[in-house]
């Protein structure tokens, strides 16, 4: 069966619980919208209000520390947020890359310790303008891949399920720029090419999402790329409105 397309926000450092109505809007589309499977990642503090107040979607986090527990002050382990009702947790974002100088190395065991805990994970990646600018971009992508995704046991089965891949040209992020479709599907080739090295079969079913400055006016258009499986939303998901205008044009994708 062919899997639905995947649209989650992204809420970064935004919001208070004076932002649960939107979640709930969201959610109410989502239950209209069927053909598309949504999801919120809120500010961790949100995350139980949003399980219990919006049950249609999906919740994530934003990011969790590679260890299950201990001495690290102000840090949050995969199982807490298992605990507090996510689903998944978005690892290796650009601005935790650059933020908190997070290299592959950092990120990979992150997204082994959600695997662990039971969550999904959705793995960043994306060059920066001077990498594509240099002809880089396919190979860094490619380097990161390779750096962050969870690989061994934990990966033996139910590959597409647990692991999604999120393409973020580090340059489209909240700029309003976004590549051609002809590179977001070069790009999203190269991945899935990737995906295939690395998992075998099963890296074909893995979903890739695109993000970067995703809007309900140009959504069609970026989700009918090649290989694009969803979209992963940051400033456009603060709103239903503009969440649920790319929602809906994620479902009238496949007609
Ligand atoms: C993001 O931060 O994941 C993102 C895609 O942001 P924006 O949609 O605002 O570009």
């Amino acid at each position: 069966m062919a899997q639905r397309p995947y649209i989650v926000g992204n809420w970064k450092m935004h919001g208070t619980r004076s932002m649960l109505a939107e979640a709930r809007a969201i959610d109410r589309a989502a239950e209209r919208l069927i053909k598309v499977e949504v999801a919120l990642a809120p500010p961790a503090t949100l995350i139980h209000a949003i399980r219990k107040e919006a049950g249609l979607i999906g919740v994530g986090a934003q990011d969790c520390h590679a260890a299950e527990g201990g001495a690290h002050t102000g840090d949050i382990s995969a199982a807490m947020l298992k605990d507090a009702g996510a689903d998944f947790v978005i690892v290796g974002h650009s601005e935790r890359r650059a933020d908190h100088c997070e290299s592959d190395a950092i990120v990979q065991p992150k997204a082994r310790s959600a695997l662990a805990a039971g969550l999904a994970v959705i793995v960043c990646v994306g060059e920066t303008e001077q990498q594509r600018n240099a002809g880089e971009a396919e190979r860094v992508v490619a380097g990161q891949l390779a750096g962050s995704l969870p690989q061994g046991d934990l990966v033996a089965d139910k590959i597409a399920e647990k692991i999604i891949v999120a393409y973020e040209p580090v340059w489209a992020i909240g700029t309003g720029r976004v590549p051609t479709v002809e590179d977001i599907g070069a790009m999203h080739r190269a991945i899935r090419a990737k995906l295939v090295e690395i998992y075998g079969e099963a890296g074909a079913a893995i979903r890739i999402l695109y993000g970067g400055s995703v809007k309900p006016e140009n959504a069609a258009e970026l989700l009918a790329a090649d290989e694009v499986g969803g979209a992963l939303v940051g400033g456009a998901s603060l709103t239903a409105e503009s969440f649920v205008g790319i929602i809906a044009a994620a479902a009238d994708r496949d007609g």
